[in-house]
């Protein structure tokens, strides 16, 4: 596959490209061979509110377009998605460097996203009362609210632009959207794809940087909304000042997720989706396994066989088809992800089975950040390794009594995003269901992530706040409520007069409470 040459990421305000004035640049790495291929702008404010100002004035003109002639948009954002959907898929590939399979995955999901989007026209649906009293109806109208701001982590730079703009925009809202300066180039196809279809200047706007443009957004009052996927202390952040600035808001943070194991659990089953689940995006998922619980009659064989599994997993670069594991994203990462091994043999004292620092990789890529599968044993739930979101392939094997000692430990995370169970019994399987204190849960799938007619998010701190993305919390996100209290009454005989312009309003007598009959 083609790499570009040089990658200049650049803003699109207004339809428009553009660099934004007196901002610096940092270097945009390829993680897979540590190369330097391009620049990320450090956007200022400046260039933030410019970006408001262009959403603000698309607002108007966009809402009142008739819902079909919006959809419109939203069928040929998918068409042009699927027609480039390989490059796409290498884009992210490139600088976020997942693995070109998961890619297209991700590539793939949002499609999905999009495709649910287009059912806005009866998702976003009112609701009639008749007869409240006499002739008296009240409607629940479902309206959009103006100018949304949106941030996404550099792990999903495709699905988390597909939880916020398609049901913002779909809903008649007007988007400025910052993507991780880590993996900016996905959004820099996706503006030329808006300029493609011919998407109305400033209904998407894209600013790059890192947290500066998004100062911007909280004093704005053109800003009605804010969303956020990233880590809980961002997520913790953006809260307080939105909510200082009285900003409504969308924020899913970090996670920690267990792999409960059962007696009967089914071997081929568990361990396919044990190697997705925690090595899968080399771990850096908010979804991933990173924690396994393994009910005493089945924990030596579970750890004999992810050994021997996990050891025959590829490590390369994210471009490689065969490779099973790519790179994690920066220097930094691999240097924090070796950091908390080491916590995990020193302070821990955790039993290290499998080291993944410093695997072979060929000569070519020698410069990647490379982390390969590691496993811990003897985990205990006050260790380092349990406690902490590592976001790289590492796992803490952990020996639990039973299912009520597994999901006594999940309830005493402090993040509750997903947990998973592997099992075939009736029993467990409700039962997780219905006490695992997590906002997703997975029933022998490693990894799970909700379908796009359904909201995806955690609890607890992975969810700040209420709100989660897509399905119906997605348009109840992005519209607001209004509430219509409406009196027919008969026209008065020979009062009836529209057509010639004159008063047609029959005497209605005093106002009276709308419950009145
Ligand atoms: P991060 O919190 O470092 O950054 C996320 C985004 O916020 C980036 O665009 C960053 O530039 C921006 N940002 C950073 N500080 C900010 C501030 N003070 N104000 C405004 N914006 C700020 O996260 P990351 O390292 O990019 O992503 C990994 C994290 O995201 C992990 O914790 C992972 O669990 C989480 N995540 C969660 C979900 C979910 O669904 N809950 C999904 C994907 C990733």
């Amino acid at each position: 596959m083609k790499t570009p040459e040089f990658i200049r990421i650049r803003n699109y305000i207004d339809g428009s490209w553009s660099d934004p004035e007196g901002a610096g640049t940092i270097p945009l790495y390829n993680p897979s061979d540590g190369c330097t291929i391009g620049e990320v702008p450090l956007s200022t404010a400046a260039a933030s509110t410019a970006a408001i100002a262009s959403a603000h004035a698309a607002y108007d003109p966009w809402r009142r377009l008739p819902i079909g002639r919006r959809m419109k948009f939203l069928f040929d954002l998918r068409r042009a998605m699927e027609e480039r959907r390989e490059e796409l898929a290498v884009a992210i590939a490139i600088d976020q460097a997942k693995h070109i399979s998961e890619a297209r995955g991700e590539v793939q999901r949002v499609v999905e996203i999009i495709e649910t989007a287009c059912s806005i026209p009866t998702l976003i649906q009112g609701e009639t009362l008749e007869q409240i009293g006499a002739n008296i109806v009240g409607r629940v109208v479902r309206q959009p609210l103006g100018v949304f701001c949106g941030v996404a982590p550099f792990n999903f730079p495709a699905l988390v632009f597909g939880w916020f703009i398609p049901f913002a925009i779909g809903v008649g809202n007007t988007f400025v959207f910052k993507p991780s300066p880590q993996s900016p180039y996905f959004m820099q196809k996706m503006c030329e794809i808006f300029g493609q279809i011919g998407l109305p200047p400033g209904v998407v706007n894209v600013v790059h940087g890192d947290h500066v443009p998004t100062t911007a957004w909280y004093e704005d009052p053109r800003v009605r909304g804010i969303c956020m996927v990233g880590s809980s202390p961002t997520a913790r952040k953006i809260a307080e000042a939105a909510g200082r600035a009285g900003k409504r808001t969308m924020l899913l943070g970090g996670a920690k997720n267990y792999l409960v194991a059962m007696e009967d659990l089914q071997w081929d089953v568990f361990l396919e989706n044990y190697l997705n689940s925690c090595y899968g995006s080399a771990g850096q998922r908010c979804l991933a396994g990173s924690i396994v619980a393994a009910v005493p009659e089945i924990h030596d064989e579970l750890v004999e066989r992810i050994v021997a599994a996990s050891r025959k997993m590829k490590i390369g670069s994210a471009l490689d088809p065969d490779v099973h594991v790519g790179p994690v994203i920066s220097a930094e990462a691999k240097a924090r992800i070796e950091a908390a091994i080491e916590a995990g043999v020193r302070r821990d004292k955790a039993k290290l089975v499998l080291d993944g620092r410093n695997p072979a990789v060929p000569e070519a890529i020698k410069g990647g950040y490379y982390v390969g599968p590691t496993i811990f044993t003897g985990a205990t739930p006050e260790m380092t390794i349990v406690q902490n979101e590592i976001f790289g392939p590492v796992v803490a094997v952990m020996k639990v009594r039973d299912l009520d000692h597994a999901l006594e430990l999940i309830r005493g995370q402090e993040v509750g995003n997903g947990a998973c169970i592997f099992t075939q019994s009736l029993y467990y399987t409700e039962k997780f269901i219905a006490e695992a204190d997590v906002g997703m849960v997975g029933v022998n799938v490693g990894v799970p992530a909700p379908h796009p007619y359904l909201p995806f998010g955690g609890i607890k701190q992975s969810l700040v706040g209420t709100d989660k993305a897509q399905g119906k919390d997605g348009i109840d996100f992005f519209t607001q409520n209004k509430v219509a209290t409406v009196r027919f009454t008969a026209p008065a005989a020979g009062r009836h007069q529209a057509s010639c312009g004159k008063d047609v309003a029959p005497k209605t007598g005093a106002v009276k409470s709308c419950t009145a009959s």
